[in-house]
């Protein structure tokens, strides 16, 4: 989702508008500095940018992206916290019998077990690989198991770690669409000039829309959803909770943060189609929504519930309403997107 350019992360943002939390936030730093000269010269010393959050409240994060998404510029205290291994953590836990959830606060990683061998959903990006492989380590994960690294698209915070991850995984198969592989290239030679610069592996297997990879007693399905990016694709595949099955989607890109023409924002639109008509269809609909970005629906406060549940109830997970929910609140500001395109002749 994140849009990383050497220019818009070195160029000075306009000054945000302040949610309370910060606010608040800004007051009790004030107040703090008043306390005492020693305060005072300590953040004259070092003006240290503050945290945007403590711990990793989906709302408040998803309102200062959507601000970010509008100014295409990023704040300061973002693009740190961004960069912050501490504030990133997420202990990893188990989501459904086959899914373990190994990202961080701002991006996700999924891993999904089948009987012959083990799926990853997107590699997170710099400095948080390490925590992705101790992630890994911790859930029981067996490198040599990995058999695919299926990536949703070429931003960096979704295949950034793919250089570190690939020599660690004899076994795998990195997976993206042609675009997205394409994407990825680009922006890793963009970054190369900026103080943010990381490099891509190269391409290995290029899928497209319909196809399926099978793995043991899955099938991952692929599904193109430009809109994000060009390249970006969702996978479909199943998701298991005691004796029932469902059907899950990871949706490739969710924000309107690198968009760069009304035709852009109608491929997003209608990529939001495509996914509805999977949710509303009667033949195994798509009643699960593993995202890209935990914030993006709540992920984090639904951990709690799924980790604190008794096995009799089901996975609050199962959604289907609050996918849909999503979808249509994504369409809104797409709609809204478009129509600041179109005025403005792109
Ligand atoms: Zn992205």
């Amino acid at each position: 989702m994140l849009e990383l350019n050497g220019v818009n992360l070195a160029s000075r943002p306009p000054r945000p508008a302040r949610t309370a939390a910060a606010r608040t936030k800004a007051l009790r730093s004030l107040v703090l500095a008043g306390a005492g000269l020693f305060a005072a010269a300590l953040s004259m010393a070092a003006p240290a940018v503050a945290q945007p959050f403590e711990g990793c409240p989906s709302k408040e994060i998803l309102a200062r992206f959507e601000e970010f998404g509008r100014t295409g510029k990023m704040p300061p205290d973002l693009g740190a916290w961004l960069g912050n291994p501490k504030a990133q953590y997420i202990e990893p836990w188990k989501v459904f019998d086959n899914v373990h959830y190994v990202g961080v606060c701002w991006v996700s990683s999924w891993v999904i077990r089948t009987s012959d061998g083990i799926v990853l959903i997107d590699t997170l990006h710099e400095p948080h690989v390490d925590q992705l492989i101790a992630n890994l380590r911790k859930v029981g994960v067996d490198f040599a198991d990995i058999k695919y690294v299926l990536m949703t698209h070429g931003h960096f915070d979704h295949v950034g770690g793919a250089v570190k991850l690939k020599p660690l995984l004899p076994n795998a198969k990195f997976v993206m669409t042609q675009t997205g592989w394409d994407e990825a290239a680009q922006s890793a030679k963009q970054s190369e000039a900026t103080p943010r610069r990381w490099s891509m592996i190269e391409q290995g297997v290029v899928v497209k829309d319909g196809d399926t990879i099978k793995l043991g007693d899955n099938t991952f399905g692929v599904l193109e959803t430009p809109g994000h990016t060009h390249g970006t694709a969702s996978y479909i595949y199943d998701v298991k909770d005691g004796a029932k099955t469902y059907r899950a989607i990871t949706v490739g890109g969710l924000g309107l943060n690198a968009i760069e023409n009304s035709k852009q924002v109608e491929g997003f639109i209608a990529s939001l189609d495509k996914i509805e008509r999977l949710v509303k269809q009667p033949n195994n609909p798509v009643t699960v929504h593993l995202t890209t970005h935990p914030f993006s629906n709540g992920l984090t406060e639904i951990r709690e519930k799924v980790i604190t549940r008794n096995s009799s109830e089901p996975n609050p997970l199962v959604d289907p309403q609050g996918l849909l929910a999503q979808l249509a609140s994504l369409r809104r500001g797409a709609e809204e997107r478009l129509e600041i395109e179109r005025k403005a002749g792109r």
